[in-house]
């Protein structure tokens, strides 16, 4: 049976930032959503901070651990009968110049970041394919396109991401799935509270146009309008 509305939605790194905007603004929209945490203290404040909202909750997953990405694609279908929506969310920064930067700085960043798409992505499509439609959502980075010094391992795990997503929209097309990388700049959450507040001062702000962080409710806001787009075939 074919679907148009989209109802459940995975959401990965929803504990804080713009996954867990991200969350909040899909579970606003009325869509059911599993938001994912490192831990059980992060997944217990995603449970709170959308227990306004019917069946939406926090899980702990590793998106580095295949099996585990398994086990809650299983639990998730098996509970709601579909997976209508994916956000791949989660990721994290190891900045560091290439001179120092160490094999587990790379490796670290390439598996959350790059690796983790296939794992997550992996366990959504065939339901997906099989239901005639889905919606995956990358978050990507403007750092993936332009290149950042110090993130030579987060610019090419973001490039990577939109290569992936680029190919796999073309399969996905004629099976109803679309595949969508949103490529924010630099978004006022903890990952940029870790950069030196000199060099966003000095070195970011001036180079955004409208001289201020993004916010993660606008990133949100991008995720609602591909999560909730028609079938165009
Ligand atoms: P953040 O505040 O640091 O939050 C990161 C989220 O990812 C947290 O929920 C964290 O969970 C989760 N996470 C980290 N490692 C994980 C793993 N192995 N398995 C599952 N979840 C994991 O980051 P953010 O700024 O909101 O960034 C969210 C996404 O946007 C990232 O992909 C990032 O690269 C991208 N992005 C951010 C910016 C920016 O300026 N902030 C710009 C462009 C793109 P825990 O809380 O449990 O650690």
């Amino acid at each position: 049976m074919k679907e148009t509305t989209p109802h459940i939605a995975l959401v990965t790194g929803a504990s804080r930032g713009i996954g867990a905007a991200i969350a909040l603004e899909l579970a606003h929209q009325g869509f059911v959503v599993i938001g994912t945490a490192t831990t059980d203290e992060g997944a217990a404040k995603i449970s709170h901070t959308l227990s306004a909202y019917a069946n939406c909750r926090g899980v702990n997953l590793n998106v580095n651990d295949a099996a585990a990405v398994d086990a809650l694609v299983e639990q998730i279908t098996t509970q709601h009968k579909a997976l209508h929506v994916l956000v791949n969310n989660a990721g994290i920064t190891k900045d560091r110049m290439f001179l120092k930067m160490t094999p587990d700085d790379w490796h670290a960043v390439i598996d959350t970041n790059l690796n983790s798409m296939f794992n997550v992505t992996k366990q959504v499509v065939p339901d997906m394919v099989e239901r005639g439609w889905g919606r995956i959502i990358q978050i990507s980075s403007v750092n993936g396109e332009k290149g950042q010094s110090g993130q030579t391992n987060y610019s090419a795990a973001k490039a990577g991401d939109i290569g992936f997503v680029k190919a796999l929209a073309q399969e996905g097309a004629r099976a109803g799935i679309t595949v969508n990388s949103i490529t924010p700049g630099y978004i006022a959450t903890e990952m940029v509270k870790a950069i030196d507040p000199a060099v966003v001062e000095k070195s970011i702000l001036p180079h955004i146009p409208v001289g201020r962080l993004g916010k993660p409710e606008e990133i949100a806001r991008c995720v609602v309008f591909h999560s909730l787009s028609k079938r165009s075939n």
